[in-house]
């Protein structure tokens, strides 16, 4: 629980530290809706880990398709048009916990939503920002002052590290 924990705080971190235009620098791929029978779905008991990089995380479910083994991050409400880039990194990182445990690389991972499920690639780009984005957080972690990289002043007003946050807009 605290090592999923962990993984989400990172990606809720690195939504809030980036600003949305970096974002579309980074060419996420947007996202496929797709059809899911969720009836193959079997629920994931333990974390997963890769220490070379510190990662740690429990996908919500793993689905096996034609030997391959696709992570599923199930999100409360209904589906926005496009899925929110800190869950699309969420996905990519559980993708990456999926080939470092088990040899096995996923060509996609699925976004669930109430109403919507999307399938998110898992392209060698998607893989690279999110490692240096890893590498960047592990960096940041020892510095004592990191300055905040967005003049939106509504970001902070939502931001739960509002209170102890020494640069807060809000
Ligand atoms: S309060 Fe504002 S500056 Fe501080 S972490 Fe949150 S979004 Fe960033």
């Amino acid at each position: 629980m605290l090592y999923l924990a962990l993984v989400l705080l990172i990606f809720a971190l690195f939504f809030f530290r980036r600003s949305s235009t970096q974002w579309k620098e980074a060419g996420l791929p947007g996202g496929r809706i797709i059809y899911s029978d969720t009836r193959g779905w079997g629920k994931v008991e333990k974390p997963l880990f890769y220490t070379a990089l510190g990662l740690a995380g429990k996908p919500d479910y793993l689905v096996r398709q034609n030997g391959r083994i696709i992570p599923v991050e199930v999100k409360s409400g209904r589906a926005p048009e496009a899925p929110y880039d800190s869950h699309i990194y969420q996905l990519a990182a559980y993708c990456l916990l999926v080939e470092k445990t088990y040899n096995n690389r996923p060509p996609y991972g699925i976004i669930h939503y109430e109403n919507r499920d999307f399938a998110i690639d898992y392209t060698r780009e998607l893989e690279n920002t999110l490692i240096d984005l890893l590498v960047e957080m592990k960096q940041d972690e020892h510095k004592k002052n990191v300055p905040r990289s967005h003049e939106m002043a509504e970001r902070c007003a939502k931001c739960g590290y509002r209170k102890i946050c020494d640069q807060s807009l809000a």
